[in-house]
């Protein structure tokens, strides 16, 4: 298994009314081939504005991709013309959303929708990719397919539609799913469907998944490795099992203090302290130094990088300075 998406020093601002908000401030990690890569954080800390930076579709203005690079399968995606990374989108790299109505078109048919797609990445002719709808709806488990086929959008619940907007986004059999808070707006019960029916598409397609989302039950359901974002850059990584063990970064901790566990006794839940910065005026030096309980000497300073905890678990914290530093 080779590295399939290797962002480094990924820098995207909005430029707002005399204002720079540094919504991505170095972001760096890589997602191997068939690998559940998660991005864990509160709203606002750039976790959606990661997915649209991978597929340039930051609005411009007032966004722009400012620096840094994506490579994906070895090209630089930031180098690609309009018309190469029109290919790209859809086809190699899809994309599920919250609400699937964002990408489901409410006046088409179901059918309709997903055979364009198929036509237009696969170049099938319209009977085959009506065959090809038929089975990736089937494969979703959405009973009554040929039915759902016939039907608009709104005339499906929400589980019905995320499930469409999964088949359609793997219809092209891409090797990377960016799926960006799937599952927020289903119940709990409809959740854990979709949730599975990721998972077994993901074993069946050999696709690798990129797992924006702020539930952390989601990410220790589906991920291997783990990345936790605070303020747009990225202040801890790790496999999914290390860091819910041992988290490193204090802000890391603070969060899965923050969340009740059966597993563990807890008399109080904790909570941090103070708030997320303005990413326009952002503190200088660790940008959570401001609300860090253990914050010493160098930590209002300069920047920490990434320092090694263990092989694999890297925290951007001065508490673990004494370790080597990633590359
Ligand atoms: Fe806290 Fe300092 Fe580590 Fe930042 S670098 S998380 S302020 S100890």
């Amino acid at each position: 298994m080779g590295t399939l998406l290797r962002i480094k020093n990924l820098k995207t601002h909005f430029f707002s009314a005399g204002r720079v908000i540094r919504a991505l401030d170095g972001v760096s990690f890589q997602i191997e081939e068939g690998e559940v890569f998660g991005l864990v954080g509160e709203t606002g800390c750039g976790k959606s504005v990661t997915a649209l930076s991978i597929l340039r579709l930051i609005p411009f203005p007032p966004g722009k991709i400012i620096g840094g690079e994506i490579h994906f399968k070895g090209k630089d995606l930031l180098h690609l013309d309009e018309d190469e990374m029109r290919s790209i989108r859809g086809k190699e790299i899809s994309m599920i959303f919250q609400e699937p109505m964002t990408s489901l078109n409410p006046v088409f048919r179901i059918g309709d929708q997903m055979v364009e797609v198929i036509v237009l990445h696969q170049r099938l002719d319209r009977s085959r990719a009506s065959r090809k709808v038929l089975e990736m709806l089937q494969r979703v488990h959405i009973p009554d397919a040929d039915r759902v086929m016939n039907q608009y959008p709104h005339q499906l619940s929400g589980g019905m539609r995320q499930r469409v907007m999964i088949a359609m986004e793997l219809s092209c059999h891409p090797l990377l799913l960016i799926a960006d808070e799937p599952t927020t707006a289903l119940d709990v019960t409809i959740q854990a469907q979709i949730l599975r029916i990721i998972k077994e598409m993901k074993n069946e397609l050999q696709t690798s998944i990129l797992l924006i989302t702020h539930d952390l039950g989601v990410i220790a359901e589906m991920c291997d490795r783990v990345a936790v974002m605070y303020a747009g850059s990225i202040v801890e990584e790790a496999g999914v099992e290390e860091i819910f063990e041992s988290p490193g970064h204090p802000y890391t901790q603070g969060l899965w203090g923050a969340i009740p566990r059966v597993d563990q006794e807890r008399e109080t839940l904790s909570v941090i302290p103070g708030m997320v910065p303005d990413l326009s005026q952002l503190p200088p030096g660790c940008k959570f130094h401001p609300r860090c309980p253990y914050r010493f000497a160098p930590c209002d300073q300069s920047t920490p990088p990434l320092f090694q905890i263990s092989p694999g678990h890297l925290a951007s914290c001065y508490l673990y300075s004494k370790g080597e530093t990633d590359g």
